[in-house]
């Protein structure tokens, strides 16, 4: 079970983990928290009023084809809508995901973990990646759910009644890990071809700018755990790839991720890595495989 903020969350962290396990049989299941009704929209003829209105409905169908070329059949959201990026008026909505009570938000998670009994639960780490609202809250979800899903004490409302779920206690939880180390390759080929990935510094950065922006990385660099599993998926970057292009409205054909092809993503980011947060049976790090010691 991966779980996730936003629509386009599944492709751009876990899109090829997603694919490997899928092919291999594993049964996968995404949850997606959000709607992802502030995300902007990058194709400027689709940037309409009306488009804006219904994002959430254009998401929900371009996660639906992102996640068919994937393989995976099963999804569910979680219900809230988007928060907007930090600081932004969208984070007060009463419907938004940051305002969301934590342990009705935590006891919707549980539910699903108590319906789909999954082995392997991945999320983000407490910065939610890189300190969108909705990743922190996907994460607080996910270590919440984790905990809670096994324990008949916690929501016992839902271990009766017409939609009756047994307790479940998951194996693993993962963080992904996204780390900036090392790629160093990645951005020298892009600015190569003219493409400025959001963590380098532009020309004309200000004083301010480049204090926020070194604030921020540093914060992002503290959040993330050491990588103990890094899962191969040289095999799947292709369809890794077609995902993210599903993904219409939000990754643009000329976003960083769109901008390298499937053989320079396999020189350069051969794997999706990962911290392995918690486990209830015992590993040998480093692994390669979330379902090492549950196969
Ligand atoms: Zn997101």
């Amino acid at each position: 079970m991966a779980v996730h903020a936003h629509p386009d969350d599944e492709s751009v962290g876990t899109g090829g983990t997603l694919a490997r396990y899928a092919a291999e049989g594993v049964r996968v299941v995404v949850v997606t928290c959000t709607g992802g009704e502030h995300g902007e929209i990058v194709v400027p003829g689709m940037d309409t009023p009306e488009n804006r209105a219904r994002l959430g409905v254009i998401r929900a169908a371009e996660l639906a084809r992102a996640l068919a070329v994937l393989g995976v059949r099963e999804h569910a959201f979680l219900g809230y809508r988007d928060s907007g990026m930090m600081g932004r008026p969208e984070n007060d909505a009463p419907d938004s995901f940051w305002r969301a009570d934590p342990d009705e938000a935590a006891g919707r998670l549980v539910r699903l973990v108590r319906r789909y009994r999954p082995d392997v639960v991945t999320t983000y780490n407490a910065f939610g990646g890189y300190g969108h609202p909705d990743h922190i809250g996907a994460h607080r979800v996910a270590v919440a759910a984790f905990e809670r899903a096994g324990d008949p004490a916690r929501y016992p409302e839902q271990l009766s009644g017409p939609d009756t779920a047994e307790p479940w206690t998951p194996a693993k939880l993962y963080e992904t890990a996204f780390t900036l180390r090392g790629r160093e390759r990645v951005i020298a080929r892009l600015l190569e071809r003219g493409f400025r990935p959001w963590w380098v510094a532009p020309d004309d950065e200000t004083p301010e700018q480049r204090a926020e922006r070194e604030t921020w990385l540093i914060e992002m660099e503290r959040h993330t755990g050491p990588i103990t599993t890094s899962v191969d998926v040289g095999d799947f970057l292709e369809m890794k790839l077609r995902a993210l292009a599903e993904h219409v409205s939000q990754i643009a054909a000329d976003h960083p991720f769109r901008a390298l092809t499937v053989e320079e993503w396999r020189e350069f980011a051969p794997a999706e890595e990962y911290t392995l947060r918690e486990s209830r049976i015992g590993a040998r790090i480093p692994e390669d495989d979330l379902f090492a010691g549950l196969r």
